[in-house]
């Protein structure tokens, strides 16, 4: 009997980590200009902190969650997203009674029952980042900014597409609008959208069933609908993205059809992405954390799935950096190899990656491994190197030979090794 890794899930070898890492790295980096903490929350949460937090109409919620019942009898969900952990977070931490603001993100596995289909999987991975606190509109912009900021350094070409829900006041009159003439075309909608009109009319909008979309072609748009305030907000992130130099589109069928969702909306597509074209959305999302049982409390926040930034950066022969050994050391015969072995583990103590061979392989075979390795720096060790303390270090790049007293090498490949980091 063979076991394979569950449909929809994968085993990430290290050939795939070195990039993973990169990625998750530049995350870091661009996390830490903005000031933005880590926040880790449990893998699985109550069920009703989606249920509530989510919204029962939706794909999530409705068919994609792993809901499970466990020993005590509580319903738990293995987390589909990371907004509501986070919010649940918050709220348990009063985090809001010790800051005026709180920045917050994220990386991890999250998880979903759909049909795994390119670019879709059961355990994906998504970083994310909340701004929760304040209400202007600096905030969505900064949140678009940082999204822009870590695609623009992964080399990643995306279009931002945005748009503003409106809000409790000024969405319901739209969403009769909307709904009047949804029934008006009801013969032409897909089945779905047909239930929709009645339950979620703004999702009907975002459905990329072909008979929706020409049908509901003329529909009424949101923007023509927004209350004075919301429209303000908008019009000054539009502002604000445009002195940025951040590129956008305004699409006003870019809803997200929850009620706690308001004003900005926006998503991420890439070009070199199939149907599953979205890198990453995100919104502002006032109502959330009174709708998890927190105080009303103004945020907005961004998510994108890692294996789908992965899949364009290969796409586009993204250069990941190399992560080979910096030194390889050949032993000749049993007395250098056991000293090869020894040297090699004192060098990793002081910080240098360093490889040497298990197999009693000859030097030749040795020397092919180092070049497969793409190790810099390469030395064979014999007799005469043993007898005389030296060791003749091989630059591969330069083609140049150094001598160097076995007494100095940990310090020749530390200072080595500090100035290659100091990108000289
Ligand atoms: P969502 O939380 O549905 O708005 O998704 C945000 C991002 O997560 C999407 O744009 C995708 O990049 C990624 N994503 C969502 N679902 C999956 C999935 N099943 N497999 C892989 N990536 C996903």
């Amino acid at each position: 009997m063979t076991f394979k890794s569950v449909k929809g899930t994968k085993d990430l070898l290290p050939q795939d980590t070195v990039a993973w890492r990169h990625v998750e790295e530049t995350i870091r980096v661009v996390m830490e200009l903005y000031r933005y903490g880590e926040i880790r929350t449990p893998v699985f949460e109550e069920t009703s902190v989606f249920t509530r937090g989510i919204g029962e109409e939706t794909d999530i919620v409705g068919k994609e969650m792993y809901t499970f019942v466990d020993k005590g009898g509580s319903s738990l969900t293995l987390r589909p997203e990371m907004t509501a952990p986070v919010i649940r977070s918050f709220i348990q931490h009063s985090m809001g009674e010790q800051a005026v603001l709180n920045k917050l993100y994220y990386i991890g596995p999250m998880f979903r029952q759909g049909r795994p289909q390119a670019g879709r999987f059961r355990q994906f991975h998504q970083f994310g980042f909340e701004c929760i606190g304040q209400s202007a509109p600096e905030c969505d912009v900064e949140v678009i900014a940082m999204a822009a900021e870590i695609f623009r350094r992964l080399g990643i070409h995306s279009t931002l597409k945005i748009n503003s829900v409106g809000d409790p006041v000024c969405r319901p009159q739209y969403r009769e609008a909307l709904q009047e003439f949804l029934r008006g075309v009801h013969d032409s909608l897909s089945p779905e959208s047909q239930r929709r009109t009645e339950s979620n009319p703004m999702r009907v909008l975002d459905s990329k069933d072909e008979r929706d979309r020409e049908a509901t072609a003329g529909a009424p748009v949101i923007l023509d609908y927004l209350s004075d305030g919301c429209r303000d907000h908008f019009e000054r992130t539009c502002r604000m993205l445009d002195a940025l130099d951040i590129p956008y589109t305004i699409d006003p069928r870019l809803v997200r059809g929850l009620d706690y969702y308001t004003m900005t909306a926006f998503e991420f597509v890439s070009t070199d992405l199939g149907s599953q074209d979205a890198l990453g959305g995100g919104g502002r999302y006032d109502g959330l954390v009174e709708q998890l049982g927190g105080k009303p409390t103004p945020a907005v926040g961004f998510a994108a799935g890692v294996e789908r930034l992965l899949m364009v950066m290969e796409k586009t022969q993204y250069q990941f950096p190399a992560s080979a050994p910096l030194l390889y050391l050949v032993g000749m015969d049993d007395v250098s190899r056991s000293w090869v072995f020894h040297k090699a583990i004192e060098l990793r103590q002081a910080g240098v990656a360093a490889e040497i061979d298990y197999a009693s392989r000859s030097v030749k075979a040795q020397m092919r491994e180092a070049n497969k390795l793409g190790c810099p720096f390469v030395a064979i060790i014999g007799e005469r190197e043993i007898a005389e303390t030296q060791a003749q270090i091989k630059d591969m790049r330069k083609g140049t030979q150094e001598s160097v007293e076995f007494g100095r090498l940990t310090e020749y490949f530390t200072t080595l090794r500090q100035r290659e980091d100091g990108g000289q």
